[in-house]
């Protein structure tokens, strides 16, 4: 855990500021609930804030309360530019370096003159003035309930505040199923509750509420769901062909690698979604155990996140990538056939 300038920081919170509060490129449920949150938070002690992100989010958040008030760096990037010019800090929240945001916000953060306060759960973060890190903790938005409890704050949390931060944690925890979901977890979950969290209204907005297109192309991943005993991995092709007979939208392949993991046996799992007007295949890895997907992530696909969850891409064709893929698995053997061995 690294804690840095917290008591600086609540001396500069201490009289009103404006603020900007961002979240990552693709934002999740994590970085629209925890950012969400920690604006309601810090408006409640009088400072002016604004929720940014690099671009659009998926249509399953588009309920949580003032969603709608979240500016895009894409498509509202005067007004963007503007927050930015007139704050006096900003909150990076559920990401751990400045190219997270994409390269057009990443330079212009990069040149940004006031300071920086990180709260995030990601490996490896880069140095910032303020730093709230704890790589062990399940999601930005528990971490966001423990800095607000660390400011000795949690009767501030109200119904919106309780709703975005249990979204987030739910969303980052599979529904509560993570190796991260600890007992702290759940009674921070029960608090949240108790707070004005409606359990089964939050997970059936972002559980159920499924496009046909979606789920359309939930029966494309499965059919192309191909499993590799030898190496207990198992992945999942889609193609942009796919993408379009199904109506694609942002959001709609959100959590279907999990299927993929899902499989008997399986301890790594893949998807590759094909991206033809980014030109990139975006991929995301999920494992079990002591496999760790950041690393594999990071050393061949430009990528990163978490042990159990990463994220990465490929400029190559989506056969190509494929190709590549299979062929790094023989060198991984053991370790993969070890990764879920008592633990
Ligand atoms: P997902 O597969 O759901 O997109 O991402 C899984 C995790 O990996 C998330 O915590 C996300 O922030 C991280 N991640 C996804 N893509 C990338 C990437 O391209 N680079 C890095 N460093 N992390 C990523
Ligand atoms: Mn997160």
């Amino acid at each position: 855990m690294i804690l840095k300038g917290f008591e600086v920081l609540q001396e500069f919170l201490s009289s009103p500021k404006n603020i900007v509060i961002i979240g990552h490129r693709n934002p999740d449920g994590d970085a629209i609930g925890s950012t969400l949150a920690l604006h309601f938070y810090l408006k409640k002690k009088k400072h002016r804030t604004r929720v940014l992100v690099p671009n659009d989010f998926p249509e399953f958040l588009k309920w949580l309360p003032q969603s709608d008030k979240i500016l895009r760096f894409d498509k509202q990037n005067a007004q963007s530019m503007n927050a930015l010019m007139k704050s006096d800090l900003v909150f990076l929240l559920d990401f751990n370096a400045l190219h997270r945001v994409g390269s057009d916000m990443g330079s212009t953060l990069a040149e940004y003159s006031n300071d920086f306060a990180l709260i995030d759960h990601h490996l490896q973060p880069d140095d910032f003035k303020y730093m709230y890190s704890d790589t062990s903790i399940s999601s930005t938005c528990q971490m966001v309930y423990q800095f607000i409890e660390m400011n000795n704050d949690l009767d501030l949390i109200d119904e919106r505040i309780a709703t975005c931060l249990y979204t987030g944690i739910m969303t980052d925890t599979g529904s509560f199923r993570f190796r991260s979901t600890t007992s702290r977890t759940h009674r921070i979950l029960a608090d949240l509750i108790d707070k004005g969290a409606v359990n089964h209204r939050i997970h059936n907005n972002v559980y159920d509420a499924n496009s046909y297109g979606r789920l359309s192309l939930l029966g494309r991943a499965l059919n192309n769901l191909y499993i590799l005993q030898e190496f207990s991995t198992a992945f999942i092709v889609i193609s942009q062909q796919d993408k379009d007979e199904c109506n694609f939208e942002k959001g709609d392949t959100e959590g279907v690698v999990n299927y993929a993991l899902s499989a008997k046996d399986v301890v790594f799992a893949a998807i590759f979604i094909e991206d033809v007007e980014q030109k990139i295949v975006k991929i995301s890895f999920r494992s079990k155990g002591t496999f760790s997907v950041n690393e594999f992530a990071r050393n061949y696909f430009d990528g990163g996140g978490h042990t159990n969850a990463a994220g990465g891409r490929s400029e190559v064709s989506l056969e190509e990538t494929v190709t590549r893929f299979k062929s790094l698995l023989p060198n991984y053997k053991t370790q993969l056939l070890e990764s879920y061995n008592e633990n």
